[in-house]
């Protein structure tokens, strides 16, 4: 069994979440990144009995932010099938623009952490867990995380791909680390793979951030190589990490 622990996909992805489940994906986190994409995350969950929710305004649309629009996410995170706060962080290297173009600026440090503070501590309320983007070039994000304290609602890092020290103060914190297929497979980024073989199985998560979640299954194939580990081992495990984040069974 396999688990994808974040991708963003919607109610037309009927044939993807077909393909990722008859190759034994299980248990998909689709995350909204604003509140539109927070609704439809919800719809798309409640059409799938394999698919759950996240919701959550991402770092690239902080200028979104405001009391009004938190509280809204408060609202459609009660809806049964959320699970966890997200897609929520910090990005100082860059944002998607209105057309999906990448682009090399990003919304101002302040405003960004500010929704990203109270978005934790929206989580805490809420009892929910919260799955974290960081693209900053420090610790800044476990900073706040130790901050607002979510160590009884619990956290995971999404996309991980920074360094060993950082990854240990996760799992000192308790935090898990979800692998993706970017990281994973940069061919110029063979230090991140070395890491990866030396993360305790016990603290990571699979995922591949896209529209595919059937994608899973390479990451999966890729960690139980690094780690010279059994594939379906690595993949109960990790779903095992998952649920337990999530409080289901
Ligand atoms: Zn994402």
């Amino acid at each position: 069994m396999f688990s994808e622990s974040h991708c963003h996909i919607d109610t037309k992805s009927i044939d993807a979440v077909k393909r990722a489940e008859e190759k034994g994906v299980k248990l998909i986190l689709t995350a909204g990144i604003d509140i539109k994409s927070s609704v439809e995350a919800v719809r798309t969950a409640e059409m799938f009995p394999t698919v759950k929710a996240c919701v959550g305004i991402h770092p690239w649309n902080a200028d979104q932010y405001s009391e009004e629009a938190v509280r809204k996410i408060g609202e459609l995170a009660k809806a049964s099938k959320v699970v966890a706060i997200s897609e929520i962080g910090l990005d100082y290297v860059g944002r998607r623009d209105s057309e999906g173009k990448f682009v090399n600026e990003y919304i101002d440090k302040s405003i960004q952490l500010e929704l990203f503070r109270e978005q934790l501590k929206l989580a805490k309320k809420l009892k929910l867990p919260a799955l974290v983007h960081d693209r900053t070039p420090d610790e800044e994000v476990l900073d706040v995380i130790e901050e607002v304290d979510l160590s009884k609602v619990g956290v995971a890092i999404h996309g991980f791909s920074k360094d060993i020290y950082y990854a240990q103060r996760c799992i000192n914190m308790g935090i898990y680390l979800s692998i993706g297929q970017r990281a994973l497979f940069d061919p110029n980024n063979k230090s991140f793979r070395e890491i990866v073989a030396k993360i305790s199985i016990e603290y990571i998560l699979t995922e591949t951030d896209s529209g595919e979640p059937e994608g899973v299954i390479k990451v999966v194939e890729k960690i139980s190589e690094l780690k010279n580990l059994d594939l379906e081992y690595v993949g109960e495990t990790a779903t095992n990490n998952l649920k337990k984040l999530l409080k289901i069974n």
